[in-house]
């Protein structure tokens, strides 16, 4: 599947308008109202995207998928610690981009404490835009709307008030503010699979 593409933002120039010099200004005057600085563009320089795993340090160290993207028409990851059973309850899960949060909440259910972050990454025939979402959380550590940094600790791994076996739900998600979904679905439009998406958006990492 691929990415939406969002075109460019087109910034209006709008030219500043020329006012006509009074008759006696002195020629400097004239010089100056002639070549008004230009002002501030917007800054679309490309920003080539940098991801990552959510969990383990470095990323995906002690951790394994119990549960890949379309298994059982899964939307998404599911992310045990090695250890197995709860050994990984109340590990940090990290954001995987730099972006927004655009939900931070206790759904309750079998989502528990979720966490959804947008992403946009400046390229240069435009922005791709994605989001990220981790369930089931033992805590929530930032807030609606809050700008956070790739590798960020956003929350932990949880359990879903005791639902499930501790693990992080993860999804991937092209298309942005898509209700919280089914977790499962034999149609993944708008979900992709965090992994590979991860493996194509590391052009922008630093090197190491
Ligand atoms: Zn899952």
């Amino acid at each position: 599947m691929r990415p939406i593409l969002l075109p460019t933002v087109l910034t209006a120039c709008v030219a500043t308008t020329a006012t006509t010099p009074p008759a006696e200004a002195d020629a400097d005057t004239i010089t100056e109202i002639a070549a008004p600085s230009a002002p501030a563009a917007p800054d679309r320089t490309p920003t080539p995207p940098c991801a990552q795993l959510p969990v383990g340090e470095p990323p995906g160290q002690g951790y394994r998928v119990a549960q890949g993207f379309g298994t059982n028409r899964h939307l998404g990851e599911d992310w045990n610690g090695v250890g197995g059973g709860n050994t990984d309850l109340g590990d940090p899960v990290y954001a995987m981009a730099d972006g927004v949060v655009s939900a931070a909440h206790d759904f309750r259910g079998g989502w528990g404490r979720v966490v959804r972050i947008e992403h946009r990454f400046t390229l240069e025939n435009g922005v791709e835009a994605f989001e990220s979402l981790y369930a089931h959380l033992d805590d929530i550590a930032v807030e609606l709307d809050q700008r956070v940094e790739r590798g960020q600790r956003i929350g932990s791994i949880g359990d879903a008030h005791g639902a499930y076996i501790a693990h992080l739900h993860l999804e991937v998600r092209d298309v942005l503010r898509l209700p919280l979904g089914p977790g499962y679905a034999s149609d993944p439009s708008g979900y992709i699979d965090p992994r590979a998406w991860v493996a194509a958006h590391r052009s922008g990492c630093p090197p190491g």
